[in-house]
């Protein structure tokens, strides 16, 4: 059953990214079209589309590399990291999600970050699915926060909405597998990085207002 549960939770991460790879790749695709048209029409070749060509090609690539390792089955791997770099690897491959859903994702990171012990991995998937919520949750629009603290002890990363917030009555089931709100939510993503941060000795809390927006804290050992 627990293996079961692990595949479960495995699809569902998948899931929610496939959902989001399509936008991720189309608007590089479609440049990519135009400016091979706009080559194809001209008689005289334009050397400045080349540059732009690439950039957009490098994001597709980008992209797909990231969506194959996060939905690769690993096992953990521990090591020393710069949680500002994975932080900035998620928010690239959700900003193209964020910019057609009319969120705007700003990071505040401290300067002088200690690497800490994680699997950048499985970091990814909980700020993975800790964005998504947030853009879910702010259908008209609106900013994230990202803001990264850190003291001896503790690494603290607080995301922010403008969101629709979390009623008191139903805060209690959030997070519990399969506890969802959503039209086409699985209701396995806070699961999932509730487990993660677990085996990271660390932890998820959630403070939210019902109607003025939720912060998700994120809270990692340092060992
Ligand atoms: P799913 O997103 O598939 O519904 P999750 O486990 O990610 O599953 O979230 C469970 C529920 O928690 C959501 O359906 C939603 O009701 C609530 N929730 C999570 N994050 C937020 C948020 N940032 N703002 C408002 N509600 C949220
Ligand atoms: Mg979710």
């Amino acid at each position: 059953a627990e293996e079961l549960l692990r595949n479960a939770d495995r699809l569902a991460v998948t899931g929610q990214l496939a959902a989001g790879l399509a936008h991720e790749i189309r608007n590089p695709l479609t440049a990519l079209k135009g400016f091979v048209q706009l080559l194809q029409s001209s008689r005289i070749e334009n050397k400045a589309y080349y540059p732009i060509m690439l950039t957009e090609l490098e994001r597709i690539n980008f992209i797909v590399n990231e969506f194959l390792l996060l939905s690769k089955p690993r096992p953990a791997s521990f090591k020393e990291s710069d949680i500002r770099i994975v932080i900035d690897h998620v928010v690239t491959l959700l900003e193209t999600q964020a910019i057609l859903n009319k969120v705007r994702i700003l990071t505040e990171q401290v300067i002088d970050m200690k690497p800490i012990r994680c699997d950048e991995n499985q970091m990814k998937q909980v700020f993975v699915n800790v964005l998504k919520n947030a853009i879910e949750a702010m259908p008209a629009g609106g900013e994230v926060t990202v803001r990264t603290e850190r003291t001896e002890r503790l690494l603290t990363v607080h995301i922010t909405d403008q969101g629709s917030g979390i009623p008191e009555d139903l805060a209690s089931q959030i997070g519990q597998p399969f506890f969802t709100t959503k039209e086409n939510g699985t209701g396995l993503g806070l699961m999932i990085c509730h487990n993660i941060m677990e085996s990271h000795g660390g932890k998820l809390s959630i403070a939210s207002m019902s109607g003025s927006g939720t912060t998700v804290e994120i809270e990692l050992p340092y060992t």
